[in-house]
């Protein structure tokens, strides 16, 4: 067994070091790497592209900021991994696996070879990143709302192609803006991130929480019929109301008002969406802290 572990750091000197030391002329491997921004795709790429210089079984590439775990191939006894740095630039974790152990020529080459995808690589974790900003919200961890959109749409095709239930539950927190208007807006950022991750702390993996507006949640709940999603809401809105948060030596006890609904065969992302919000409201009217269900 061998294993070889090593932090590749890249500069642009470097970067022009290896362009020298390698002979490229008869193969692309730069503007082959510059065709896309898809992590599995561009590890797929530099593989094929490196295969006759540094033949291998099996790769494996990670980066934890993106929850990214790729594998391809069969995975043998020689591995030679590389933590990849572009200055103090996280750019993931690669392994190449072959079943002979590489030469210290081809150790040097493979080494050098990398260093033509550390730019690649930081201009997909770059757009990674921007994407991840544009669906996440910073504050509660939540999905966006631009993010909503788009998971309703796949949501709700996922579920009519397999024949399965999607509820969804819309949550809006009662007179925020007394947090706001009493404590603070820095109080009311607070009681946002805390119940966003009270709700979190009560749904399953598979459940999607999204900040769809000001102080306004949306969870979408697939596999799950009217009944399980009531129950559902009714849990968020208990525990909701048995919290204490404290800001700044204040006791602050928050409530909400959900409103629940379930996909019909006939219905639109818009008709479905707008029945659990119309619920919500509904239970605003009866007196809000409590849960409507939709007809
Ligand atoms: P209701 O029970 O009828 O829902 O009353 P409410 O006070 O919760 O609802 P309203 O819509 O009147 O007020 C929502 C407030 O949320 C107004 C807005 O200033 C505040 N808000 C929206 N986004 C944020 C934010 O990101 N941070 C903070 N601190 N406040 C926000
Ligand atoms: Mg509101
Ligand atoms: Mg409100």
């Amino acid at each position: 067994m061998n294993q070889k572990s090593a932090v590749l750091t890249v500069t642009s000197t470097s970067t022009f070091e290896s362009a020298k030391a390698v002979n490229l002329d008869h193969f692309d491997l730069s503007s082959a790497l510059q065709t896309t921004l898809d992590f599995n795709k561009l590890i797929s790429i530099f593989s094929r592209k490196i295969e006759r210089l540094i033949p291998h079984t099996a790769y494996a590439y990670s980066h934890t900021e993106f929850g990214v775990e790729i594998k391809n191939g069969v995975f043998t006894r020689n591995a030679y991994t590389y933590l990849l740095k572009l200055e103090e630039q996280m750019l993931g974790k690669l392994t190449f696996m072959n079943n002979r152990k590489y030469s210290q020529k081809e150790i040097k080459l493979l080494e050098n070879l990398l260093c033509f995808l550390i730019y690649p690589l930081k201009n997909a974790t770059q757009y990674q990143h921007a994407l991840k900003m544009a669906y996440t919200d910073p504050l509660t961890q939540a999905n966006t709302r631009t993010s909503f959109d788009d998971s309703v749409k796949r949501e709700m095709s996922l579920a009519i192609r397999a024949g399965k239930n999607l509820s969804v539950i819309f949550l809006d927190i009662d007179h925020f803006k007394f947090f706001n208007d009493h404590y603070g807006h820095q109080c009311g950022d607070f009681v946002l991130a805390s119940l966003a991750k009270c709700i979190r702390d009560s749904l399953r993996s598979s459940d999607l929480l999204f900040r769809t507006g000001g102080e306004e949640f949306v969870i979408l709940l697939s596999d799950t019929d009217i009944d399980g999603a009531k129950l559902l809401a009714e849990r968020i809105r208990m525990s909701i109301e048995n919290h204490t948060l404290v800001f700044d030596m204040h006791a602050i006890k928050v409530t909400v008002s959900l409103g629940v609904s379930a996909l019909c065969k006939e219905d639109t992302a818009e008709t479905f969406i707008k029945r659990a919000d119309a619920a919500m409201y509904q239970a605003k009217r009866d007196g809000r802290n409590r849960v409507f269900v939709a007809a």
